[in-house]
């Protein structure tokens, strides 16, 4: 059976892991968070007493390594590393620091290729990151490349911290943001950019479900998709 294939690409806060999970229900399709995989090689690196930027360090740990993807009964994504749930671990707040450092390292991007090619080959998939479209499926039958302003995804990621009961202070939150998207847009393997062939969605002041029908449209609109493309 061919399966089809989304690919959302943007900078981190855009709201893309809310969303494609919820086009992925609407539309009956695996929701595949690409994020999750290299937070994971962030913790690990983290655990391990690992300079998450050090690439030999960090390559020499790769092959020892056993992280793999589970979906729960809940349809959504768990990761294990070496069999452990970390699912909630890998959200703490240092960890996006460390998964972005080590996602820039070519030995971690080639270590984690195949994992989620293989999952494209295997489901119909909405697959969120930064080089999906660009990279890892440039098949993909849509492409979308979904961003805001530096400030409004900082408030989106400020208020979702406050809501998870952890410490942050906004100004804080925006550095952190502006740093990120410098690495992820400027690091030499695989960076942050709009493809060519990408569909661009700027959420600046819409709220959730502007955003989600704005996307839901672009997807009805370009691929002959309705609800219920259900996998058999
Ligand atoms: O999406 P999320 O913020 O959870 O991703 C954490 C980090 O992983 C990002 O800052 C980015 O550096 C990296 N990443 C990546 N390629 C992807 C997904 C995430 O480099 N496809």
């Amino acid at each position: 059976m061919e399966y089809r294939s989304i690919a959302i690409d943007g900078p981190s806060g855009a709201g893309k892991s809310t969303l494609a999970k919820r086009l992925a229900q609407e539309l009956g399709f695996l929701y595949v968070d690409t994020g999750a995989i290299y937070r994971t090689v962030g913790l690990a690196a983290r655990r391990q007493g690992i300079d998450p930027a050090d690439g030999e360090r960090v390559a020499a740990m790769l092959p020892g390594l056993s992280i793999t993807m589970g979906y729960g009964a809940d349809g959504l994504q768990h990761m294990f590393l070496d069999g452990e749930d970390v699912t909630a671990a890998i959200r703490e707040n240092d960890i996006s620091a460390c998964a972005s450092k080590a996602a820039a390292l070519p030995a971690v991007r080639d270590f984690l290729m195949e994992m989620q090619r293989r999952t494209a080959r295997e489901h119909h998939v909405i697959m969120d990151g930064r080089d999906i479209g660009t990279v890892v499926l440039p098949n993909a039958d849509l492409k979308i490349f979904l961003t805001a302003a530096p400030e409004a995804r900082a408030e989106r990621r400020y208020q979702e911290l406050m809501e998870r009961g952890q410490r942050a202070d906004f100004d804080q939150v925006l550095r952190e943001v502006v740093e990120r998207d410098r690495r992820d847009t400027q690091r030499e393997t695989a960076p942050l950019r709009q493809g060519p062939d990408a569909v661009l969605a700027d959420t600046t002041g819409l709220d959730l479900e502007e955003s989600f029908q704005l996307l839901l449209g672009i997807i009805q609109e370009r691929l002959d998709i309705r609800e219920g493309t259900h996998e058999e």
